[in-house]
């Protein structure tokens, strides 16, 4: 690619808005141009790195024998009543209405359109297994969308959906995608950790997150160096030995409302109020649902500034979160049973409510909270994280350190729920109808290329891993219109290494070299090599690498040998 006829747009400032580095490069790269709330343009930049990623998650995919299709983004609503989700998925499901009055949901995930697809087109066991895969835009109405295509609403995911007969077939795609996950994220040049998850509200019985290590990523992970073990924390404080619920008359249904103080009921409850966050909705003056229960959907997404103050929120009622969320809260908890207690703070007012969920499984309530995120970071940390560096490792193998991470990918057994809730069945070598097993798996394709560059960045611009950079090498010339010799060589030498198959650009814009150097640098080319007039004069070109402190000066040959 010549840049002269590309079209590159780097920027000095940054909108105030852009929190993150990553968010803050991808801009000033010119990589990507916000169109409204968590919905991004992808810049011929941007789109460079974004289709390196989809191809290595393309090629592992079709590698561990997952077979590629695509479904439809647009879905309707009948589908997602056969699971209950047209309710229950809450505020992240946007909703919409053609010109018949019929009601769609643009897809946040597609487990229902793949059960439909597999309830029709799977009869046999002899079809079994199988996994679909398909790289697709979702769209999520994230509370908060942030960070750029970190937390964005329309995003591109990988997900694949796998059918299986038994429970142990699951188990074996699991661990194929697990490894598969593995390659993909090394291939990439991550720095990442597999992390054991709750399978929280969706059900099922296993379940594992991929993580970016990056200071400024969403979760914290807790794992033991000793032997590799590794939860999100969330996990590791179920797992936790003494992890301490609520006791359960204390979760009896109650009336509704009774108007107790935040002492009472935290009194009654039999907890610290900062420890039960989870099971307490709040509600800001503008009548904003700040929050609600279980974690994974919500409050994961929220900056609960003010507790365990809690002066600033107002009373919640339950239609109003039923208003806010389109449906019944109570699916946000992630267990059976499910009576228990709603908090909705007030002025030191709290209203216990008969709906909702959460503190009544052991350990629950002490779950989930992201400290520095969810909550300020307190300064009696001890008192109240239930999983802190330095203790036991669940498995026993030594003690735990904390990290912070941004999942770029789930891994997830989900049993039969869906194909039995949308009777897809399949008839077994007896000739006996069985309902399939299922497993999904999700990469975000495109959190991934925000997630390389948290990690990977200095003062100057972004650093990209091989693999995702848009070039390997960058050509920059030195007077290209003036100097007819330099301009020759450096379309020699473009010439030269396009057909050693290597992806180079060359720097044609005729910008002063220090524009052009800040340029390359800041969007991140492994390689440069300057032709200039002083150099060639010497038969010398200067070669230095994205990483490396200073250029150095090499004949053609040695360049040549060089570069890769
Ligand atoms: P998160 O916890 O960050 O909200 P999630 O658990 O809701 O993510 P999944 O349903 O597991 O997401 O979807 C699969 C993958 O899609 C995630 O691992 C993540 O990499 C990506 N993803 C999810 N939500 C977003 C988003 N709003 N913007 C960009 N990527 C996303
Ligand atoms: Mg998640
Ligand atoms: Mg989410
Ligand atoms: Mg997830």
């Amino acid at each position: 690619m010549r840049l002269s006829q590309f079209h590159l747009n780097t920027v000095k400032e940054v909108p105030a808005d852009a929190e993150i580095v990553s968010h803050q490069l991808m801009l000033r790269a010119g990589m990507l141009r916000k169109l409204a709330a968590g919905i991004y343009t992808w810049t011929p930049l941007g789109l460079r790195v974004l289709r390196k990623v989809e191809a290595i998650v393309r090629e592992e995919m079709n590698r561990a024998g997952a077979i590629e299709l695509l479904m439809p983004s647009i879905q309707p609503r009948e589908l997602w009543e056969e699971t209950g989700r047209w309710q229950k998925f809450g505020g992240q499901l946007l909703k919409i209405r053609d010109r018949k009055d019929q009601e769609y949901c643009y897809g946040p995930t597609h487990e229902e359109v793949i059960t439909d697809f597999a309830r029709n087109e799977l009869k046999s066991y002899r079809q079994l297994p199988i996994n679909f895969f398909q790289i697709q835009t979702k769209f999520r109405d994230e509370i908060r969308p942030r960070f750029g295509v970190m937390r964005a609403r329309e995003f591109l995911m990988k997900d694949a959906y796998s059918f299986h007969l038994t429970p142990e077939c699951l188990a074996r795609e699991y661990q194929n995608m697990y490894d598969a996950y593995t390659r993909i994220f090394t291939r990439l040049g991550l720095r990442f950790r597999a992390v054991q998850a709750d399978t929280g509200a969706i059900g099922g019985s296993a379940s594992h997150e991929f993580s970016v290590l990056a200071d400024s990523g969403e979760d914290a992970i807790a794992f033991s160096s000793a032997s590799g073990y590794a939860a999100n924390v969330e996990m590791a404080e179920a797992l936790a030995p003494g992890a301490r619920a609520a006791p359960a008359e204390a979760l009896q249904r109650v009336a509704t409302p009774t108007q107790k103080t935040c002492a009472e009921v935290a009194a009654l409850l039999g907890v610290d109020l900062a420890r039960t966050v989870k099971s307490i909705a709040l509600v800001s003056e503008s009548g904003f649902v700040l929050a609600l229960l279980r974690g994974d959907h919500l409050l994961n997404e929220i900056k609960l500034a003010k507790l365990p103050g809690l002066a600033e929120f107002r009373l919640a009622n339950e239609a109003e979160i039923v208003e806010h969320l389109g449906s019944e809260p109570g699916f946000i908890g992630p267990r059976e049973p499910r009576k228990a207690i709603t908090l909705v703070a007030d002025r030191s007012v709290a209203a216990m409510a008969d709906f909702v969920i959460g503190a009544n499984a052991v350990g629950y309530h002490l779950r989930g909270v992201n400290w520095g995120r969810d909550l300020p970071e307190p300064d009696h940390v001890a008192d109240i994280r239930n999983v802190q560096a330095g203790d036991a490792a669940a498995d026993g193998s030594g003690a735990l350190q904390i990290a912070r991470g941004i999942e770029v990918g789930h891994v997830f057994q989900l049993g039969q729920k869906y194909a039995a809730a949308m009777g897809a069945q399949v008839l077994d070598a007896q000739g006996k109808a069985q309902t399939p097993f299922m497993g999904c798996y999700g990469i975000g394709v495109s959190r991934i290329v925000a997630a390389a560059i948290e990690q990977n960045h200095d003062a100057a611009g972004i650093r990209w891993p091989r693999a995702m950079a848009p070039w390997q090498v960058a050509i920059c010339v030195i007077n290209p219109k003036s100097v007819a010799a330099v301009d020759q060589a450096a379309a020699a030498l473009y010439a030269e290494l396009q057909g050693c198959g290597i992806e180079v650009v060359l720097d044609d814009r005729g910008l002063r070299s220090g524009a052009m150097f800040a340029d390359i640098e800041l969007i991140g080319i492994p390689q440069r090599v300057v032709i200039s007039e002083r150099g060639l004069a010497t038969g010398q070109l200067e070669y230095r690498r994205r990483d490396a402190a200073d250029s150095e000066m090499l004949n053609k040959e040695q360049l040549m040998t060089r570069i890769r």
